[in-house]
């Protein structure tokens, strides 16, 4: 049975960059999600981001067979956020959005929980992992992340969510409305506010195929996460400049008092020197650094690109 025309629409916005292997898996178990809720009215809009195997060809026919599903060329690899960024702004028709990646590591039966809740009043519904499936290097990495951002960040992101939950129609026009370049979405999601409400669940392995963000990208992303929600780096340099300008201060004043009271022994101090020089060199450096970061963030949104490029859309 079709669901009525007033029923809730509710779209699901999936990134995809070479998924071939787990698309036809994806597809049939939103599918059998699809047709036993029937109380809301399904669609799922699947951002290609680049890829370069048959992903596109296996959406293509997934949407002859069943127009629910929708798909979004962009016209590059543009990135994990920015796809996401795309397919939430195309679901303008929808109530509510599901943001989850494409590998099954967020199980389509955890959906209806969510939309569960966000019917129950919730505007943002995060979906927290009860267990993790990242083990040894990866994970050290998320936790060590996570405790750096909590400690830095004014919008603490709970350490086990992701991107997997829902945002409720007030949730997506006020994301949508947020103009940056470099997205952290946990980050945003925290920002724009609204009421909020968790739901648990048990992350899974990737269904098929190799992990898509390669570690460079998960630092890059960890660090458009710290540099776009926190000034403490910079804030500490000045702190620390500050300091370290006292102690200059105080060992001037002690070598003119010496040298006033008339100690004639000249002092050696070539080591303390050498030492404090390559000390302070490396702290400016590091503090250009810092610098650097924001800097290069600030060009960027300067220059006003957008987030992505559609080359088409089929379905929407
Ligand atoms: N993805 C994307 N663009 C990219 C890299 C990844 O759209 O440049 C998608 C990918 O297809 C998947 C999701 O982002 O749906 C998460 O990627 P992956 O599973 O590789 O990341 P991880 O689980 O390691 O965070
Ligand atoms: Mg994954």
């Amino acid at each position: 049975m079709p669901p009525e025309p007033s029923a809730p629409a509710v779209a699901l916005v999936i990134p995809v960059f070479n998924e071939e292997a787990v698309l036809p898996e994806l597809i049939a178990r939103l599918t059998a999600m699809f047709d036993a809720q029937p109380a809301y009215r399904w669609s799922a809009i699947l951002v290609n981001d680049g890829s370069r195997d048959r992903s596109v060809e296996l959406i293509l026919s997934a949407h002859a067979r069943d127009p629910r599903f929708k798909l979004i060329e962009l016209s590059r690899n543009f990135g994990f956020q920015s796809a996401l960024t795309a397919g939430v702004a195309a679901a303008t028709a929808a109530d509510a959005v599901v943001t989850m990646d494409a590998d099954l590591q967020d199980p389509p039966e955890v959906i209806p929980a969510l939309v569960a809740a966000w019917r129950e009043g919730a505007d943002v519904v995060r979906a927290v992992r009860r267990t993790r499936s990242e083990t040894g290097l990866r994970r050290l990495a998320f936790d060590l992340f996570h405790r750096i951002f909590s400690a830095l960040s004014a919008y603490p992101v709970e350490p086990n969510s992701g991107t997997f939950g829902l945002l409720g129609r007030v949730a997506v026009d006020a994301f949508n409305q947020l103009p940056e370049r470099h997205r952290f979405f946990p980050g945003l999601r925290a920002w724009v506010g609204f009421n909020r409400v968790d739901v648990a669940y048990d992350r899974q392995e990737r269904a098929a195929g190799q992990p898509q963000q390669t570690l460079h990208r998960l630092i890059r992303y960890a660090a458009d996460g710290i540099f776009s929600f926190s000034y403490l780096p910079l804030r500490a340099l000045t702190v620390f400049g500050a300091f370290v300008a006292c102690m200059g201060f105080a060992a001037a004043l002690f070598f003119i008092l010496w040298r006033l009271t008339g100690s004639e022994r000249a002092p050696t101090g070539f080591t303390t020197a050498i030492t404090f020089v390559l000390f302070l060199g490396g702290v400016q450096l590091i503090g250009i650094g810092v610098l650097g970061e924001y800097l290069g963030r600030v060009y960027d949104e300067v220059k006003q690109r957008p987030n992505f490029i559609v080359k088409k859309r089929t379905g929407l």
